[in-house]
């Protein structure tokens, strides 16, 4: 999951490519590398472990003047994150230079095979096997030398690879892994996604698996491994530059949380009709779906709770069988997969290896699939017979807020549509919903502004040994999914617990150092969760209560509220998650982490 940026054009490369690496480093920031060729012919090649400001230093007086290059960003994989390993990675020869995002999987014997051959390799990468592997296949042609080199390996990457003699050109290669190609006047990008190259275009082709790009500043062919051209349309990009900065925030995230509205209202738009929840996208399923009996949603991390949001009421409202599965799982035991089992992927980069793997996989057994992804292009939309997708605008800050309310926006909207074909949603209910739905975005601001003692409570609660969040049917993956983003940005050890199995395990766990945050929203369920919450108090464990606005009888239980709007239960989530993305942000500011780029994380997890 690391970050590719490729230039060739007039301009100077390096300060394109350091600007196009900055928007990527949410992909990973272990190490950050650059390669040039420079104007008198020599390539430059300059490394370091740990974050882009390092590389940025080691280039201060000594960046050369060149007009094609390329740079990553990395989430190291095979080897530690240190400047041998950090990426660009040469050939024997010093000629050929490559940077890679992926897992080249037979790494291992390509490596000894080289190795027997002669060749010296660096570094502990997979990576650096591809640029020997070019290195013995090069015969004055780079783009067939790549071709001929990728035919030798397996896995996934996006690649790109310059040769010293050959300046002004770019080879470019995908498997697994995005890759584009950002098409500019007179200059052309490779990088791993859009944001790396919106300052400076906004069309792009998006590479298909096994396109190998061959790029300079005038021309892009595009070809299979096996050298046959390929035809790909580019297509027009409508995300703004000023969407990928902070605009005024501090950080990332609390700009983002602050775009939930404006991103929930995006995700509705078009999608309601009067009175009725209509998603066109659907549309090449319609036949399939009347007769699914099933339905199984595949996905990992933040979006696994959405997932687990979306099947809980699918079931509620359809009758079907539904559950969210873990991506990483899903394959080793899966249930029945047939024509009659819906497959729902959820991943909002579109690219989680781990989410990937099993829908082909369900795909190959016949399995109907709906996508819910944020990325036009991306991968899962090819393996999809229906995409959705959120609508949510670019999100550069590495753990999930917008995608998450956008995800479980839209999958609401997915069940009442599948519920409605199985007949099973009266009309009453859809009214109430779409009415719901339409109102959601402003409450979101609100929730936002209703959350604001969340600062002072994070102080408050900054030294609590760890945290315990439950939740009861709706609100339970709410406490999942609290617990996670407490976890990802300020490193405190909390868990997210289904609040009657308290009593089976965890409640040894709490005392006055282990806080309860209890999601206690109105809902049939809120009693039982009260007395899940008795269990605690009397264990003398301080609690943090997510409460409906109005609802002080509930708050008598609690030390402390957040306090939500009301809306229908089934979204409630969209709103109780609020209060806790902004106490997660603020305990994190409060311990000094690194909010928009947690350690050891990255945001698109191309790897399985
Ligand atoms: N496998 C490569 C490395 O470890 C690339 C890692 C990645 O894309 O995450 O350097």
């Amino acid at each position: 999951m690391c970050g590719i940026v490729g230039y060739t054009g007039p301009r100077e490369a390096a300060p394109i490519l350091l600007e196009g690496l900055a928007r990527l480093e949410y992909r990973g920031y272990d190490s950050a590398g650059i390669a040039l060729v420079t104007a008198n012919g020599d390539l430059f090649v300059e490394k370091r472990a740990g974050k882009l400001a390092n590389l940025r230093t080691a280039l201060l007086d000594a960046t050369p003047s060149a007009a094609v290059g390329l740079a990553h960003t990395r989430w190291a994989t095979h080897g530690r994150p240190n400047d041998l390993n950090a990426h660009p990675h040469s050939d024997c020869t010093g000629e050929i230079t490559v940077i890679h995002n992926g897992i080249i999987e037979n790494f291992r014997e390509l490596r000894d095979g080289l190795e027997a051959r002669g060749h010296t390799l660096a570094s502990e990468t997979d990576t650096e096997a591809l640029a020997h592997l070019v290195e013995e296949a090069y015969r004055g042609d780079i783009a067939d030398a790549v071709r001929e080199a990728l035919a030798k390996a397996h896995g996934a990457y996006a690649l790109a690879v310059l040769h010293r003699q050959e300046p002004g050109r770019l080879v470019g290669a995908r498997e697994n892994v995005p890759l584009i190609v950002g098409i500019g006047e007179g200059e052309n990008f490779l990088a791993s996604d859009v944001a790396a190259v919106l300052a400076h275009t906004s069309r792009v082709i998006f590479l298909e698996e096994g396109d190998v790009a061959d790029i300079t500043p005038q021309s892009i062919r595009i070809t299979g491994v096996d050298g046959r051209p390929r035809e790909r349309v580019p297509q027009q990009i409508s995300w703004s530059i000023e969407a990928a900065e902070k605009g005024g925030f501090d950080h990332f995230m609390l700009k983002e949380m602050h775009e939930q509205s404006q991103a929930v209202r995006a995700a509705v738009t078009g999608r309601l009709h009067h009175e009725e929840i209509l998603l066109e996208e659907l549309a090449p399923l319609a036949e399939r779906l009347a007769t699914i009996e099933r339905v199984e949603f595949v996905a990992c991390g933040s979006a696994n709770y959405a997932a687990m949001i979306g099947a809980h009421l699918l079931q509620r409202w359809s009758g079907l069988p539904s559950r969210n599965n873990i991506g990483s799982e899903f394959r080793y035991s899966p249930p029945p997969l047939d024509a009659s089992t819906l497959v729902v992927a959820v991943t909002q980069s579109g690219e989680t290896a781990d989410t990937i793997a099993p829908t082909r996989f369900a795909r190959e057994q016949g399995c109907p699939v709906i996508a819910v992804t944020n990325t036009v292009g991306s991968a899962i939309t090819r393996e999809a017979d229906a995409v959705l997708f959120l609508q949510a605008g670019p999100e550069i800050a590495v753990v999930a807020t917008k995608t998450f309310v956008t995800q479980v926006t839209t999958l609401v909207m997915l069940a009442a549509a599948i519920a409605k074909t199985k007949g099973r949603l009266d009309a009453a209910r859809e009214r109430e919903l779409v009415e719901a739905l339409r109102q959601l975005p402003d409450k979101i601001d609100r929730a936002i502004e209703m959350a604001a003692p969340a600062k002072e409570l994070a102080r408050r609660y900054v030294n609590s040994r760890g945290f315990m969040f439950v939740g009861r049917g709706i609100t339970y993956p709410v406490a999942l999914e609290g617990a996670l983003k407490l976890k990802e940005v300020s490193y405190v050890h909390a868990e997210g617990y289904a609040a009657g199995e308290l009593k089976h395990g965890p409640i040894s766990l709490l005392d006055a150092e282990v806080p309860l945050v209890a999601i206690a929203t109105r809902s049939p369920l809120q009693e039982k969760l009260v007395s899940n919450v008795m269990e605690g108090r009397a264990r003398d464990a301080k609690v943090l209560m997510i409460a409906t606005e109005g609802d002080d009888a509930v708050a008598a239980y609690a030390d402390d509220v957040l306090w939500v709007p009301d809306t229908i239960e089934e979204l409630t989530p969209v709103l109780a998650i609020v209060p806790l993305q902004l106490f997660a942000y603020h305990t994190a500011v409060a311990r000094g982490t690194d909010v928009d780029q947690p350690r050891n994380l990255a945001k698109s997890v191309t790897v399985e």
